[in-house]
């Protein structure tokens, strides 16, 4: 008997190939803790064809043998959660020791975390044996610290419910696979000493944000999980790195005059007719990939993206803009529409590249009540059915449909979700905003949290506006005249100049309009 490390090495970022913290890449200190592990048997690496494998790694065969080296690839053409779980099937069959027996437990592990934590992995080790259990986790930790443990008869039972997940496979596809009949499994949890998970902190190497805020914290002295802990709460500000979503205005028109829309009490939105020029947007967007590392783009706030005249360029230019350094793609485009104005054969175009999920859509609708729809937005309920039909056609689980929640549509909001859900589309339903109390307070129930943090905005946003200008959040806007333009500063120099008053809301400090806000507790990406 003995454990095997599955590790997951699958379009893994370059940077997890690169020293950090002054010593081994991610991928070898994981290499080297999966070594380490309890009664350590073997590791399998699961790769695409395109990820360099390490040296002296050899491929699987997909048969129980004893033969061949401690480290061993099983490769695909193509991954998602179903391959995963086959994946796992195939490692469990795979026979390391001499005896051929075959192994008790894999520890799964992905190959960019920086710190994967030996003595925390036995320690979850040790839950799991002591329990005889399926599936061990750990719950509160940061990202990148920790394996997950299955027994080897685990993936054969999780196998019904992966069939037909053809999304791609992310840190936690595991749990969410076993989480849609979690009784039916032994599960057992090993809980952090602080809870962490409002943090969303990740040690790991998969963006130049992740691995800069790992660095920081590492040289702060969090070295392992237990360190960690301790230090990430006394260092808020160590957390703010290079900013990850950026909307982006590409217009100010908009074809209807929606009810909670603050840029609608100065101006109509359905007299705009300014548009972002799509050099200057693209070029944008590759600046920002040079500086961030890695970005989502959202088109367009406050503006209806369907009414750009070169909007299909657009977005295929903010997705090219991420394809630069090659695989794997580090942009992602966010289209928020009204579902108004769309030109034939668009979507379809965009559809023909981009369904897999790096294009993403919402399309916010608030009402299916005509007469509601007309009262919060205006005109144009029936085009926005059918554009929604449409997306959710085409994109898929990539698909959201919105209602803002607000006093108007609190009655119809059941309605709503239900109508829609029969179709099997998706609904957000999202938090109204006052924008710092502009607006009138419309939110049916305050979900604010009972203790104050950080704004997420400030953390990882950087709004453009259509002129270029860098608001310090989205409803700052509204408030103050900004200092930045991205046409004539630097992204570095507008970025450095939000950690002021991001570390006044360290201090518990919160000036001006973010006083009177409660958007700091919404994340976006
Ligand atoms: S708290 Fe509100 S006003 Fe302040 S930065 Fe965050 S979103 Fe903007």
């Amino acid at each position: 008997m003995g454990n095997l490390a599955v590790i997951d090495i699958v379009s893994l970022s370059p940077l997890a190939r690169e020293p950090v913290f002054g010593g081994p890449s991610a991928l070898e200190r994981t290499l080297k803790w999966a070594s380490e592990l309890p009664e350590w048997q073997g590791t399998v690496l699961l790769a695409g064809r395109a990820d360099e494998l390490p040296e002296g790694c050899q491929l699987i065969s997909g048969q129980p043998s004893a033969s061949g080296g401690k480290l061993r690839a099983l490769v695909l053409d193509k991954w998602n959660e179903e391959e995963l779980v086959r994946a796992l099937m195939s490692a469990a069959a795979e026979s390391f020791g001499e005896t051929d027996a075959p192994a008790e437990a894999l520890f799964f592990m992905r190959g960019d975390s920086a710190l994967p934590d030996t003595q925390t992995s036995r320690v979850l080790w040790n839950l799991h044996y002591r329990y005889d259990a399926e599936y061990t986790f750990a719950d509160g930790y940061p990202e990148g610290l920790v394996p997950q443990i299955l027994s080897v008869q685990l993936p054969a039972r999780l196998l019904p419910l992966a069939r037909g997940r053809e999304g791609g496979v992310v840190r936690d596809s595991l749990f969410e696979i076993l989480r849609q009949d979690i009784n039916a499994f032994d599960v057992e949890t090993h809980l952090a000493p602080e809870d962490l998970r409002m943090e969303r902190v990740s040690i790991t190497c998969d963006t130049r944000r992740n691995r800069d805020i790992a660095e920081k914290l590492y040289a702060a002295g969090g070295v392992d999980a237990e360190s960690l802990c301790r230090i990430i709460p006394e260092n808020g500000r160590l957390l703010r790195s290079f900013p990850a979503y950026f909307p982006i205005q590409i217009t100010d028109y908009s074809p209807q005059s929606v009810s909670y829309c603050p840029f609608a009490l100065k101006t109509d939105p359905r007299k705009g007719g300014s548009f972002m020029e799509s050099s200057r947007f693209i070029s944008l967007c590759e600046r920002i990939i040079d500086f961030a590392g890695d970005a989502v783009f959202s088109l367009s706030p406050a503006g209806e993206p369907a009414a750009h005249p070169d909007i299909e360029n657009l977005i295929r230019g903010a997705l090219k803009a991420g394809e630069r350094a090659g695989n794997p793609p580090v942009s992602r485009v966010l289209v928020e529409t009204s579902g108004i104005g769309w030109k034939d054969g668009v979507l379809e175009s965009l559809a023909a590249d981009y369904s897999g999920g790096r294009l993403m859509w919402i399309l916010t609708m608030d009402a299916s009540d005509e007469e509601l729809y007309r009262r919060i937005r205006g005109e144009g309920l029936e085009e926005a059915e059918a554009s929604a039909r449409r997306l959710h056609r085409l994109f898929g689980r990539n698909f959201y449909l919105q209602a803002v929640r607000m006093e108007e549509n609190e009655e119809h909001l059941e309605t709503f979700y239900r109508k829609w859900q029969d179709e099997g589309v998706q609904v957000i339903i999202q938090k109204y905003n006052t924008f710092g109390g502009l607006l009138p307070n419309k939110q049916p129930a305050d979900l604010s949290p009972l203790k104050r943090f950080p704004c997420w905005h400030l953390k990882r946003d950087m709004p453009v506006m259509l002129d270029g200008t860098v608001p310090a959040s989205w409803v700052r806007t509204q408030w103050d005249k900004p200092a930045w333009n991205v046409f004539t500063h630097s992204l570095e120099e507008i970025w450095a100049a939000g950690e002021t008053l991001y570390q006044q809301h360290v201090n518990g400090e919160y000036p001006g309009s973010c006083g009177a806000c409660d958007e700091y507790y919404t994340f976006n990406f």
